[in-house]
């Protein structure tokens, strides 16, 4: 699979900032020059802010502006004061995923938007059916083992040394889909509907998708999809995802990656 980031929101977290100071002043946001709106926010320690914000920033704000950032992002994150990261979006180009992972990802319904590749439009016949090429390589076919926590070795299979079990998936798993994809080629000669002779083809066949969400439901998907239990390709994605979101809002990211990931869902709960 491979991630592309689209576009996303210019200052994100200065986006941020300004909407929860909103909430607590006086003054009219929109009228009052971002510096002065954080002048009562605590001034965090130099070292408090990650290695990667000082590497990353872009001179728009002075030291001690960066520091306050830091004390009031992170103390809206701790505090579950999740409203004023709905307003920052980031938009991503997903290309090669399984329709399986798309099944699972489009359970999300807010604050994220979807468009999916069609199969309707846009035709399989030339594709080719060798894994990953049309259809995803699972991690079975290189890891002789059990990827996840709900695979089982038969008696048939116990016993058997790593190349068998390797040969004898890979052996399964081509057949299935050329068997597959041939059958699609032959309904659509026989005058089917792509729509319809589409019915055939695996969950396994890749799309591309483009997706555009806010930064807390970022948060709330990373906190059920990159834990351990979920599907090893749609963790992938979501760790695709956190690097992304770590480039675009470093600071919120670099907490969140550093405290918040791999524990229970709290965004959401
Ligand atoms: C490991 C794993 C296994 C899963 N297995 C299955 C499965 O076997 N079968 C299956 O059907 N699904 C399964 N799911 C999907 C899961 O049940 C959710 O539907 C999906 O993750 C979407 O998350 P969400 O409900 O937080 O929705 P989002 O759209 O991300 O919503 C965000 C939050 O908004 C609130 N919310 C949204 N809509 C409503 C509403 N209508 N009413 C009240 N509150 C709402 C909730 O607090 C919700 O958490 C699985 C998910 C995971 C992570």
């Amino acid at each position: 699979m491979k991630l592309t980031v689209q576009d996303s929101s210019e200052n994100p977290e200065e986006q941020v900032c300004k909407a929860a100071r909103n909430d607590y002043e006086k003054r009219f946001v929109g009228e009052t020059d971002f510096e002065k709106l954080m002048d009562e926010i605590g001034t965090a320690e130099y070292d408090e802010v990650p290695e990667n914000v000082w590497e990353q920033r872009d001179g728009r704000y002075a030291n001690t502006v960066v520091r306050k950032m830091w004390t009031l992002l992170t103390h809206l994150v701790e505090h579950g004061h999740y409203g004023p990261f709905e307003h920052p979006h980031i938009t991503f180009e997903a290309k090669g995923v399984s329709r399986s992972l798309m099944a699972q990802i489009t359970r999300h319904r807010v604050g994220i938007t979807f468009d999916i590749q069609s199969m309707r439009y846009v035709g399989f016949e030339d594709a080719d059916p060798t894994p990953g090429e049309a259809v995803v390589q699972i991690p079975e076919l290189e890891d002789p083992g059990i990827c996840g926590r709900n695979g089982e070795f038969s008696d048939a299979y116990e016993d058997q040394d790593d190349d068998y079990i390797l040969e004898a998936r890979r052996r399964e798993y081509e057949a299935a889909m050329k068997r597959s994809f041939k059958s699609y080629r032959n309904l659509l000669e026989m005058g089917t509907a792509p729509e319809n002779a589409r019915m055939v083809l695996p969950i396994g066949t890749k799309v591309n998708m483009v997706f555009t969400l806010n930064a807390r439901t970022l948060m709330h998907i990373a906190d059920m999809r990159a834990a351990a239990d979920a599907q090893w390709e749609i963790r992938e994605l979501t760790e695709k995802v956190l690097e992304k979101a770590e480039e675009w809002m470093t600071m919120t990211f670099a907490y969140y990656n550093a405290e918040m990931k791999n524990r229970k869902n709290r965004l959401a709960p």
